[in-house]
């Protein structure tokens, strides 16, 4: 571990009344046997560059993950999502680990200063070898180019440099597309007809819609920030899709009832797709789902209580680490140098095997899905650690 810092005299008083033990708490009161390996602090005044790198675990292979950018980014959740990362890429079978790094700062300030703050955290992170940056809230395609031209290691990078812009193809809509096939055995209901609610009409939902529908399912309603389309009949996809790309909002569909943002969680269907934020089904809103199948395209959209309860009252809900892979799964591919057919293959393959596998288990052994998920995936990191001298670095 590796902390670097510069002096300035609210740091150094800050440092002095400290108490002793700030670091090591702060620092290690989320590590177990699975990680965290590693935790740089950068620190460079010159541009008033604060970041964080977590690299979680790396057993099965370098860890990949993306750089999130936000003015209130902190340790912890760099740390929490760190070992999402090394659970997602675990669960498809990919030979990386998990880390996730951070950088404070508006992502929407002046385009040359966030070069010069991404540039530099690149430099400060280039001998980290055993970490490949990713794009994440906050960053996207261009970053990645301003990393792989400084330190020549970063995925999700512009098709001009060998990327394969995962986001355009609709790489994790494709992925959760298969994960709602492959649960299908599992349901009461097939596709043909079925009607499906997507909350948050971005890249992952609406690709998602976009591939169910092609397989005869109807999107009833579709919800973005601004609040929610509804038509029992169904909605034309391609042309909501049209709408979000010229900067609209689902609510300018010109048909439809429009209704609030949260009224999507009301909505009666078979296939729920929370594809915004994380947490928006808790103990208070999993009640008020009328559906039978939640495919979870955010990370973390339920919390934990909130999945109880649904599997308890009969909803299966596939987990986001295992059905949300598709963007990983193609990075991992655009690493190798692989193009995209490939990577939709794999994609296709991997979801659909990995969430029969999960299923499976879970009605064995009467454990809702999640649970049969993290035992398969913590299994799989600990069988690779086996091979390691050193078990985390
Ligand atoms: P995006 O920005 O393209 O789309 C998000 C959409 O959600 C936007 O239309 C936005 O208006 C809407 N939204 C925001 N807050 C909302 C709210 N409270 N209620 C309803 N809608 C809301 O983002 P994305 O890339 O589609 O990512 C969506 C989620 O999926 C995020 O949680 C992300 O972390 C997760 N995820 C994305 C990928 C990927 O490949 N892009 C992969 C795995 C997980």
């Amino acid at each position: 571990m590796s902390v670097e810092s510069g002096d300035t005299r609210a740091a150094v008083l800050r440092r002095e009344t400290a108490p002793r033990e700030y670091e090591m708490t702060s620092i290690f009161e989320f590590a177990d046997h699975l990680g965290p390996a590693k935790v740089v602090h950068v620190w460079e005044p010159s541009i008033e560059l604060r970041g964080v790198l977590v690299v979680d675990n790396v057993a099965a292979g370098p860890a990949i993950g993306g750089l999130r950018m936000a003015p209130d980014v902190s340790l912890v959740e760099c740390a929490r999502l760190a070992r999402a990362m090394t659970l997602k890429n675990a669960a498809a079978g990919l030979p990386h680990g998990g880390a996730k790094s951070v950088l404070y700062g508006d992502p929407k300030m002046p385009r040359e200063q966030k070069e010069r703050l991404i540039r530099g955290l690149a430099c400060a992170l280039r001998d980290v070898r055993e970490y490949v940056f990713g794009p994440d809230m906050g960053t996207d395609e261009a970053c990645m180019a301003w990393v792989k031209d400084e330190i020549g290691r970063a995925i999700g990078l512009p098709r001009e440099v060998g990327g394969i812009p995962l986001d355009e193809l609709g790489a994790t809509g494709w992925g959760l597309s298969h994960a709602v096939e492959a649960a299908l055995p599992y349901c009461t209901f097939g596709l043909a007809g079925a009607r499906m609610v997507v909350q948050g009409f971005g890249a992952v939902g609406s690709h998602a819609a976009r591939f169910l529908a092609a397989k005869g399912a109807t999107l009833v309603a579709a919800s973005d920030s601004q609040g929610t389309v509804y038509d029992p009949l169904g909605l034309d996809v391609e042309g909501l899709r049209a709408l979000k790309a010229q900067g609209k909002s689902v609510v300018d569909w010109p048909a439809g009832e429009k209704l609030d943002r949260d009224a999507v969680i009301d909505l009666a269907c078979e296939i729920w797709i929370p594809a915004a934020r994380p947490d928006v089904i808790d103990e208070r809103t999993a009640p008020r789902l009328r559906t039978r199948l939640v495919a979870q395209g955010a990370n973390l959209p339920c919390t934990p209580e909130a999945e109880q309860y649904l599997h308890e009252h009969g909803v299966l809900c596939l987990p986001d680490f295992i059905a949300n892979a598709g963007g990983v799964i193609c990075g991992a591919m655009e690493y190798r140098g692989g193009g995209e057919t490939a990577a939709f293959d794999m994609i296709r393959e991997k979801i659909r095997h990995n969430i029969e596998q999960v299923l499976t288990e879970a009605i064995r052994d009467g454990v809702p899905p999640r649970a049969a998920a993290m035992r398969l995936t913590t299994e799989r990191v600990q069988r690779a650690m086996s091979y390691r001298r050193w078990r985390l670095f």
